[in-house]
């Protein structure tokens, strides 16, 4: 049998790196058993539908890779993939339902409905909702004739069709991740599956489609718990064979209970969505990991690790790493905190693998449009002695500008700290020792300024910070004689010079 799995999100907005996690368990899955992995748009909530979703869910999954078998914009054997473009296989499939009885139409206004509720609250009644009590006291295929029922239908009323969920049954499911979970059906209510517009809800449309696309494994979030013993009823009534299912744990807050929801990120500062979007209607713009310089490898490992471990202390995991160590039955149940330090974390251990090589042609690229034309293997040298304080590739100009132009102003902390006293004069002693050098390479330079400071009895750090100031303009950077190298004497010299006239009355 063929492994088949879908992520099917809804087009409603943005996709939350909950959803994102989700298509990924999925795609795992399907590699680790040579199975299909398929995209499906479910979009017949047209309330809730916005406009550019779709899109956003196709290129989010292509920036990360999670390229699927089937699906929208791909096709497939089972195609369309839209839900919207399949009305009339639903309407085929809700008949077979009313036809044998597991389904009924109802034709109650909102009002009735709220005046139902209304009553029930009156009653103190333990049941809210439309179910085998309820439904006695309501205007549908119960209480009606057969006849006036296909008036009404006759007659253009709007109407729904819901599933008669049966009244006093114990269903027992098993869940791959939650193991076996007991529901009885009297708590469950008569869920809609089909309205008079002639579009299906989500719990019809999903399971008819999951059917007849052949899936084999539902992995999907935790939020769907609640809906499984309908869906498994549904099957049970169309006389199918159900999927397995797995459903994953929440993704937490980084503190305090409750889900990761956009609001932690806006308080964080940390996106909670794979790329950036733009709400069409408010114009606001939501944060998004591709536009803040995450690599799209470290996302998968950062998600991969949202509800599962590979069990030793390698957790900086390829794709395929993945692929090859992941197993469904142990992903947790318990919720999963999201560690926004953690994802940048992750990041800088991904970013370390890049080679220097690529890192120099990307920021030969940054340095051309700041109208720096800088030589190879110089930029190769900065990058290379750089790369390692790094967290996000596009830090490094912040990182290492000070090589390409000389600072202008110095950092007001770092003076406070290391322009005083003797400063001004430990540096013009400087000058005047490496005026005399002629290899200006950092191993040179550092043995032969050391025995000199040590022969003069001057402490290091009197001398070196203040250089370090003026040839960085601040105290940051690797070892202070890489620099002086880099750099090379005339532009070492240069700057201590023009440092000391600016700033050398000041200490
Ligand atoms: N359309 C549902 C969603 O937006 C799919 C749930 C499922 O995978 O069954 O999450």
């Amino acid at each position: 049998m063929e492994i088949r799995v879908r992520f099917a999100p809804s087009p409603t907005g943005p996709l939350h790196i909950g959803g994102v996690r989700t298509a990924l368990f999925n795609y795992i899955f399907a590699k680790q058993n040579n199975g299909k992995f398929i995209l499906r748009i479910e979009d017949t909530d047209q309330v809730r539908y916005v406009e550019g979703a779709e899109s956003y869910i196709v290129e989010s999954l292509k920036w990360l890779g999670l390229n699927y078998d089937e699906g929208v914009d791909v096709g497939g054997e089972y195609a369309p993939y839209r839900q919207s473009e399949r009305r009339q296989i639903y309407e085929e499939y809700v008949q077979q339902l009313i036809n044998n009885g597991k389904a009924y139409y109802a034709f109650d206004t909102p009002e009735e409905l709220d005046a139902m509720r209304k009553r029930l609250e009156q009653q103190k009644s333990s049941v809210r909702h439309y179910n085998y009590i309820t439904r006695t006291e309501m205007k549908n295929s119960f209480t009606l004739s057969p006849d006036e029922v296909k008036q009404r239908i006759a007659d253009g009323e709007p109407y729904v069709v819901r599933f008669n969920m049966p009244s006093d049954r114990v269903v027992v499911l098993n869940d791959i991740i939650r193991g076996e979970v007991k529901v009885n059906t009297s708590i469950l209510d008569d869920k809609i599956l089909f309205k008079s517009d002639g579009l299906p809800t989500y719990h019809l449309a999903n399971i008819v489609d999951d059917h007849l696309m052949k899936i084999t494994h539902v992995i999907r979030g935790e939020e769907w718990l609640p809906s499984l013993a309908l869906h498994f009823l549904l099957y049970e009534a169309f006389g199918w064979e159900p999927p397995m299912f797995a459903h994953l744990p929440l993704i937490l807050k980084p503190t305090g209970k409750g889900k990761l929801s956009k609001r932690d990120g806006d308080q964080g500062g940390f996106p909670v969505f794979p790329i950036e979007w733009k709400d069409p209607k408010t114009g606001e713009i939501y944060k998004g990991y591709r536009e803040e310089g995450y690599l799209p490898e470290a996302v998968i490992n950062m998600l991969a690790l949202l509800g599962w471990h590979p069990g030793d202390d390698n957790e900086i995991l390829t794709m395929e790493e993945i692929i090859d160590k992941f197993s469904i039955e142990k992903v947790q149940k318990a919720g999963a905190r999201f560690d926004p330090e953690k994802a940048k974390w992750i990041n800088q251990q991904h970013l370390r693998k890049i080679p220097t090589s690529q890192l120099t042609e990307n920021f030969i690229k940054v340095l051309k449009e700041k109208g720096i034309d800088a030589d190879y293997e110089y930029v190769m040298k900065i990058v290379e002695l750089n790369r390692e304080r790094l967290n996000f590739e596009h830090e490094l100009w912040d990182t290492v500008n000070y090589f390409f132009v000389a600072p202008q102003e110095y950092d007001k902390k770092s003076m406070k700290k290391h322009w005083k006293g003797q400063a001004a004069e430990n540096v013009q002693l400087l000058i005047e020792f490496i005026e005399e050098l002629d290899d200006f390479n950092a191993k040179n330079l550092e043995e032969k300024i050391i025995s000199y400071l040590n022969e003069k009895q001057i402490s290091l750090g009197k001398v070196l910070n203040p250089v370090r100031l003026l040839l960085v303009g601040r105290t940051a950077g690797p070892h202070i004689f890489d620099i002086m190298e880099l750099l090379g004497k005339q532009e070492t010299i240069k700057r201590l010079k023009d440092g000391l006239k600016r700033i050398g009355n000041n200490s």
